[in-house]
């Protein structure tokens, strides 16, 4: 039997018979010692090498202990948590190409990519669009009723997940393009496309959860930030706004109406509270097609192509951030934080043009009694 050296302990030259249980477990090589008494002897220095393994400051504490990139210069408070395994969906449930693809790359949708051309949706699509509408605005409820202080947005991703299959639905986020949740969570200065880790909400957070399902076909898409605990009336104002900009974006949805106007009724109304409108990310038509033509800017001043059409199916999901507009985007190539770091709120649905106006296909429905957030401004 090979010797083990002698003892780590300075001073002591007595041959190593054991080694740290701890660092076999954590396969930090060397640590050995001659007896519990030297052992216990550097207890106190000893541990601080168990910590680092683990990735824990040296007082063995975990906070800010998980950073995947210590290049990074974050732009808020806001920081990463490890993520839990992507979740499957049963074999039963009809998929999204992009579900299998092993890129997540929805062929469906690049094949039309760039035509431009808006889909007049016929009776049997407005009835799966109905359809979905209505699922996914369950499957939100299902998560604002979990979303609060000390809750995970892992276990928000799982609440939706489990909805989303009760319902014989597939969750549209999950694999396209790779994104590896079943929903996006994004709390406070995080604008859109955040990913569920196992961060606890804390009191006083913004969290805003999309939600997409895929129904035998359809996908149905809506979005809502919530209060966790006890919100400061300055967030309370931005997440208002920010709702009173996407409801009035919605009455000026009818037949003739341009797209580019939406833009338009959504700045004016952010401006007057002092906010700015975020750019990089559009609303977008919806249907067989998860996202598609046409693109539907937030901002003044776009140059987005078409004329609204009865037939038509389209979100607006307007993003208002309380400083800057300009966004940038965490090295997992998908969280959009703000520039400032300053916080940022959104609100969508799905809207299907009738002659007249719109169909809100996502609206919340009062029979599920569920408390919307302005009842606890
Ligand atoms: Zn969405
Ligand atoms: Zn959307």
């Amino acid at each position: 039997m090979a010797s083990l050296g002698n003892c780590e302990t300075s001073g002591c030259s007595n041959s190593a018979k054991l080694q740290c249980p701890t660092c076999i477990k954590l396969g930090i090589p060397g640590s050995f010692f001659c007896s519990q008494d030297c052992f216990k002897s550097n207890w106190k220095t000893h541990k601080i090498i168990h910590s680092l393994a683990k990735g824990e400051n040296i007082d063995g504490k975990k906070e800010d202990s998980y950073n995947p990139w210590p290049n990074y210069s974050f732009t808020g408070k806001l920081k990463p948590f490890p993520q839990t395994p992507k979740r499957t969906v049963p074999p039963h449930i009809q998929r999204p190409d992009y579900a299998d693809h092993p890129q997540g790359f929805p062929l469906s949708e690049q094949a039309v990519k760039g035509s431009g051309l808006i889909k007049i949706l016929d009776d049997e699509e407005i009835e799966g669009m109905r359809v979905a509408g209505k699922l996914g605005r369950e499957v939100i409820d299902e998560a604002a009723r979990v979303c609060d202080v000390g809750v995970t947005t892992d276990e928000i991703d799982r609440i939706v997940h489990e909805a989303c299959i009760e319902r014989e639905c597939y969750p549209s986020p999950l694999n396209y393009y790779e994104f590896p949740a079943s929903c996006c969570t994004s709390v406070n200065e995080v604008i859109c496309h955040g990913i569920p880790d196992t961060r606890p909400l804390v009191d006083g957070d913004l969290c805003n959860v999309d939600i997409t399902v895929y129904h035998r076909g359809f996908h149905g898409d809506l979005n809502e930030t919530f209060f966790v605990g006890n919100v400061s009336e300055k967030h309370k104002n931005l997440v208002k706004v920010t709702h009173e900009c996407l409801m009035k974006a919605i009455e000026i949805v009818k037949p003739g109406e341009k797209y580019r106007e939406i833009g338009n009724i959504i700045q004016k109304h952010a401006q007057s509270h002092g906010y700015s409108v975020v750019r990089s990310y559009c609303g977008h038509g919806i249907h067989r097609l998860f996202h598609t033509a046409p693109n539907v800017p937030h901002y003044a001043k776009n140059r987005a192509v078409g004329v609204i059409k009865p037939g038509h199916c389209f979100t607006i999901e307007p993003m208002i951030s309380e400083g800057t507009w300009r966004d940038e985007m965490w090295p997992d190539k998908w969280t959009a934080v703000t520039a400032d770091g300053q916080w940022s709120a959104q609100f969508e649905h799905t809207l299907l043009v009738n002659e007249t106006g719109c169909d809100i296909l996502t609206r919340r429905l009062v029979k599920n009694g569920q408390p919307h957030f302005m009842d606890k401004m």
